[in-house]
């Protein structure tokens, strides 16, 4: 599913309008459509980088660039303190629904422990 089939590359390419909360170039943010918190972010490489298990130099430089500007997003939205939580789901039973990487920013109440 890449390119002209997936919702996250229609994104990045401007044919699905979105409204941006995040985007230097690299990642881009956008609130989630189904929200698990009050704040649920989810960052964006704009490269198509599926699983990560295969993800090459460049995917794994997209994907940890997420992790890098995850703070400051979550800054930008006011979660940093109390804090937050990062979530990525990679496959069947994590419950992956969109096969394009993306980094989960959840915050804005007590989030439990998992489990
Ligand atoms: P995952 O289960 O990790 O693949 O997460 C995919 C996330 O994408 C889910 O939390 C969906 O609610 C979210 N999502 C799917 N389509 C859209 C959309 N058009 N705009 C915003 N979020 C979306
Ligand atoms: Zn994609």
């Amino acid at each position: 599913m890449v390119g002209a089939d997936c919702i996250f590359c229609r994104m990045g390419k401007g044919e699905v309008p979105v409204e941006k909360v995040f985007d230097d170039g690299t990642v881009f943010g956008i609130n989630d459509i189904n929200p698990k918190a009050p704040t649920h972010i989810l960052l964006i490489p704009y490269a198509h980088v599926t699983a990560l298990a295969d993800a090459g130099d460049t995917d794994k430089a997209a994907v940890g660039h997420c992790l890098g500007v995850a703070p400051t997003v979550a800054q930008g939205a006011s979660i940093a303190s109390p804090g937050y939580r990062l979530v990525v789901n990679q496959g069947l039973d994590s419950g992956q629904e969109v096969p394009h990487f993306h980094m989960h920013i959840l915050g804005g109440r007590p989030l439990g422990s998992m489990g």
